[in-house]
């Protein structure tokens, strides 16, 4: 497996390197409050082209791998792990899914717009009662009316990007036949509620209200009854792409964590000469090289469905509790002020969990790979 990087990539990951040390970096503290809005980001990143990083040229993408998206999520991440996840929730959630199942007219409409951030996306699949299990307890409804038209009922929780979105990939039953649909805040989609948080607190979350929205045919996502394939389409690459988040802040917890211990002195000496540090530290860049090293094979082998589930399941599944255990250890290595609020180091942590919850929880994680290495087994 070559894992060189191509020279676009590489030169799309300076840029993005730069651009967070100019404009996100300056404001870390800022993003990280309730009351941050990343619309503006968002512009910007469009204007460096990485929001449509995977699709075609023609919808003002760039037509790069998944790889290339994980990386920049990554980068992002390791400044502001906030603006990694909403851009991850736009750029794969939506974009992505949108490109991959979107009819000609749907591509055309939205993705130009999101590209350049002019649009932001929200995917909605998780409702106040149906979390892991969001398929079979979905309770957000269809029906079809007359004149070939669709009403969607129902709410939606835990939505990134919700509070400031302007498309709504949304899934909805009648019965047990499962669609999914474009929706349009200007069709009627409510966001009454932004939801305070833990960490990623830069990255608003919100609840998402469908009361008695009607739509047109044109806003059906493939045809009517795709929507579990549409769901399933989207996960391998979600978790794959998304294990790249946890990355970036294990690499900024493990970096401030070396800085720290070659300057601070107690006893007379380097922190960072005591050996009970340094195996911390050897600790943390061991377990980050091969969250790494998995992240890229799962990230270069995911051609949609043909990534076996069991490796995105087990990139994000170890990059996430990486990097909780990483910015734990970062804390300790700065000891008192490694839990005050003034040094980065708590929100690290406080933004690493988020990995170990959304995009399906690690046990889900766990869960499928044991079912689909006990499938290979059996072949
Ligand atoms: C900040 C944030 C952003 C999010 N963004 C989005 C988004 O953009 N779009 C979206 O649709 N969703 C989003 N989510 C929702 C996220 O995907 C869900 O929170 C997640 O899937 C878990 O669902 P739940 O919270 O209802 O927990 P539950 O499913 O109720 O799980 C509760 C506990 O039970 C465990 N559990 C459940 N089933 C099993 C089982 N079969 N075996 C063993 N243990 C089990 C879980 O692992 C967990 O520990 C986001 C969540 C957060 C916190």
């Amino acid at each position: 497996m070559d894992f060189k990087l191509s020279p676009e990539t590489e030169s799309i990951l300076n840029m993005v390197s730069e651009f967070s040390r100019k404009k996100i970096e300056p404001i870390a503290n800022k993003i990280d409050s309730d009351e941050f809005d990343p619309k503006g980001l968002f512009r910007e990143m469009g204007s460096l082209g990485i929001l449509g990083i995977t699709v075609p040229e023609e919808y003002g993408g760039a037509n790069l791998d998944y790889l290339t998206q994980g990386l920049i999520l990554e980068e992002l991440s390791y400044y502001s792990a906030s603006i990694g996840l909403s851009y991850g929730a736009h750029s794969n959630l939506v974009m992505d899914n949108l490109n991959r199942n979107g009819s000609k007219h749907q591509k055309e409409r939205y993705l130009d717009k999101m590209s350049k951030g002019e649009l932001i996306g929200s995917l909605c699949l998780t409702e106040p009662g149906a979390g892991s299990d969001a398929i079979g307890s979905m309770k957000t409804t269809y029906n079809k009316m007359e004149d070939e038209k669709y009403k969607i009922n129902g709410s939606k929780i835990f939505i990134t990007n919700a509070p400031i979105a302007d498309l709504f990939l949304t899934y909805a039953r009648n019965g047990s036949i499962y669609s999914a649909f474009l929706l349009e805040r200007a069709d009627g989609v409510e966001t009454p509620k932004k939801l305070k948080k833990m960490g990623m607190r830069g990255s608003p979350t919100g609840e998402v209200v469908f009361n008695d929205i009607v739509v047109g045919k044109d806003r059906l996502m493939g045809n009517e009854g795709d929507g579990r394939r549409i769901i399933m389409s989207g996960l391998n690459s979600e978790r794959a792409v998304l294990a790249f988040g946890p990355l970036g802040i294990a690499r900024r917890a493990l970096e401030d964590s070396i800085n720290y211990s070659t300057s601070r002195e107690q006893f007379g000496q380097k922190i960072g000469d005591f050996e009970l540090i340094q195996e911390r530290l050897a600790y943390m860049f061991t377990k980050l090289e091969a969250a790494r090293l998995l992240a890229y094979k799962a990230a270069l082998m995911t051609k949609e469905e043909l990534l076996d589930p069991s490796y995105a399941a087990s990139s994000i599944l170890f990059a996430s509790e990486t990097a909780t255990e990483i910015t734990k250890h970062a804390i300790m290595i700065f000891g008192g002020y490694g839990y005050m609020s003034e040094y980065p180091l708590e929100r690290y942590h406080r933004d690493a969990l988020l990995y170990e919850i959304g995009a399906g929880t690690n046990e889900i994680r766990k869960i499928i790979i044991g079912h689909n290495i006990q499938k290979k087994r059996f072949k």
